[in-house]
Order: C-alpha cells, then structure tokens, then sequence
C-alpha cells in the first residue's frame, strides 16, 4: 500500500526537504519561492540548451 500524501522528496531548487502531497502547489518545490526562482532560471540564459536551438534552426534552413 503507497501513502499518496506525506512523501518528503528534494527540493530541485535548495535542496531541502519538500512535501509532495496535493496540499503542496509548489511540488516538487518545497515553496513558492524556490519554484519561482526555478521559474526565473528558466527565463533567463543559464538554463538555455544550445544544442536543441542549434537543431531547430538547421531544419528551418532545410526548407
Ligand atoms: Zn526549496
């Protein structure tokens, strides 16, 4: 039997614990303000993947 509420997993963000459970709208975040800062990361140039952009790119210049 899986208890579906009261899971502690690591938040992606700090680290520290996070409750994954429906009453945690940040999961896996373990707050709003670690999910925004991931958010942020996101937005900005740290995460970007140059290798995916690269490839979108060739196959516009396909056609
Ligand atoms: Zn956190």
């Amino acid at each position: 039997m899986e208890l579906k509420t009261g899971r502690v997993v690591r938040c992606p963000q700090c680290g520290g614990e996070s409750l994954w459970s429906p009453d945690n709208r940040f999961r896996p975040f373990c707050s709003e303000r670690c999910k925004l800062i991931d958010l942020g990361a996101w937005a900005s140039d740290s995460y970007r993947i140059p290798d995916q952009e690269s490839g979108i790119r060739d196959r516009e210049s396909d056609q």
